[in-house]
């Protein structure tokens, strides 16, 4: 029998009413024949209520507890989601992460996944059952609790998807599917009928948190299908898949805004081999994730060196920073919290001229100052202003028509 993953997100769970509409889409999957695997999510803001109850008591929760703690969201809904499915008439049984054997690194709070053991889930399917699994958490080989970064729930899902080899994954959601961006932001967006891997891992790393990014790196590496949609609603969402040819005709098929972020400059640190290096291996030693790189020459001596991360990490990259400041001997340093990141994705960039210029004119028309600029082989990024973000992103959406389906822009070059 074919096994699909059913994930249903935070505020698709967030009260009784909304589990029994998941709970009756769960079923209709089983009539259809699937074994159902579902995950699903903390209910509504419960997460952020948890990290708030535990900063009330600790302004530096010590991050094993933390961990501990969260997990428990995940955990209440699986056990009442199971409960409706009972009531309604059907088998089920919920699991949290630790009980599945989800191993993870220790690194608690962004933890990655290492393996599953998929036969209980197996057993209990073959049973007959629904399974349920708590998002968002494992266990390291210690037995400590881990959790997998805000949004993981998605990652559970796919790595799921991916043990079980089940025929499609489902990402329930509160909007239609993916859009050219968040709809939250531009309500004009367009929603997408498709995009591919490689787009939605950009999309989603430079800040689209509709889908978490690891949860579509195991998609593309393991050829999951996914289904973005809206669990209140029986219309088809957006798929995520592989590129298909036509996919280049489109050369921006998406915009982010990505505001929880922060810079670092390293001032006239002395140009020599190996400093770079330092710099970055203390930082990878103290599990910062850095996000981009940018180093310049000044002179034969000297150079300035400037990364950027997600304002969560910019604690723990200031503490490294400053540790070896003397070490490569560097001037200043400068942080910046007030920054935020615009950036266009497609993959039609690596084929068509004209991208960099559309987006630096639509910045300049909206006023808009460009701190600094970063490129991939199908994104350009721009750092700027806060107070301007949400401006420019508009300004960007407008310009490469993103509020018009793919098939309807004018964008080819
Ligand atoms: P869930 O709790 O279901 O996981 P999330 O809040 O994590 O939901 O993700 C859904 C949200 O992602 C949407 O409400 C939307 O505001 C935001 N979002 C950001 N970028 C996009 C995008 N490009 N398309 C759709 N939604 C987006
Ligand atoms: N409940 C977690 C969060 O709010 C995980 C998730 O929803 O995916 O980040
Ligand atoms: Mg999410």
């Amino acid at each position: 029998m074919a096994i699909i993953i059913q994930k249903f997100g935070g505020t698709s769970v967030a009260d009784a009413d909304k589990i029994k509409q998941a709970a009756r889409r769960v079923i209709k999957a089983t009539k259809k024949g699937y074994q159902v695997v579902v995950v699903a999510s903390a209910r509504g803001k419960q997460t952020d209520q948890l990290i708030a109850d535990a900063h009330e008591l600790n302004p530096n929760p010590p991050e094993r507890e933390l961990d501990q703690l969260l997990s428990t969201g995940e955990q209440q809904t699986v056990s009442l989601f199971a409960m409706a499915l009972e009531a309604m008439g059907y088998k089920a049984i919920s699991f949290t992460g630790a009980q599945i054997r989800m191993v993870t690194d220790s690194v608690h709070t962004k933890a990655r996944i290492i393996s599953i053991d998929s036969k209980r889930i197996h057993k209990e399917l073959d049973e007959g059952k629904i399974v349920l699994v708590a998002g968002y958490q494992g266990i390291d080989k210690n037995g400590n609790v881990t959790t997998l970064g805000r949004g993981g729930s998605d990652t559970s899902a796919m790595a799921l998807a991916t043990a079980l080899k089940a025929e499609e994954c489902e990402i329930y959601t509160d909007v239609d599917g993916i859009y050219t961006t968040d709809p939250r932001l531009f309500g004009d967006a367009a929603k997408m009928e498709r995009i591919s891997y490689d787009e939605m891992l950009e999309l989603s790393s430079l800040g689209a948190n509709v889908m978490h990014t690891r949860a579509v790196e195991f998609g593309k590496k393991y050829d999951v299908k996914i289904h973005v949609r809206n669990s209140l609603k029986e219309d088809k969402g957006t798929i995520v898949t592989h590129e298909v040819p036509r996919m280049e005709d489109v050369v921006v098929s998406g915009a982010t805004l990505q505001k929880e972020l922060a810079k670092v400059d390293l001032i006239n640190v002395d140009n020599k081999p190996g400093n770079a290096a330092k710099v970055f291996s203390h930082l990878a030693k103290a599990k910062v994730i850095i996000n981009d790189i940018v180093q310049t020459e000044v002179s034969t001596e000297k150079a300035n060196l400037s990364f950027t991360v997600d304002a969560a990490e910019l604690k723990a990259a200031k503490e490294t920073v400053e540790k070896i400041k003397d070490e490569v001997n560097c001037q200043n340093i400068f942080i910046r919290d007030d920054i935020a990141e615009v950036s266009v994705v497609g993959v039609g960039m690596r084929t068509h001229y004209g991208v960099a210029d559309k987006l630096f004119s639509a910045l300049a028309e909206a006023k808009v100052n460009i701190d600094s600029i970063t490129t991939s082989e199908i994104r350009i990024s721009c750092i700027v202003d806060k107070g301007q973000s949400k401006k420019a992103l508009r300004a960007v959406c407008r310009a490469f028509e993103l509020d018009k389906p793919a098939e309807q822009r004018k964008q080819t070059s």
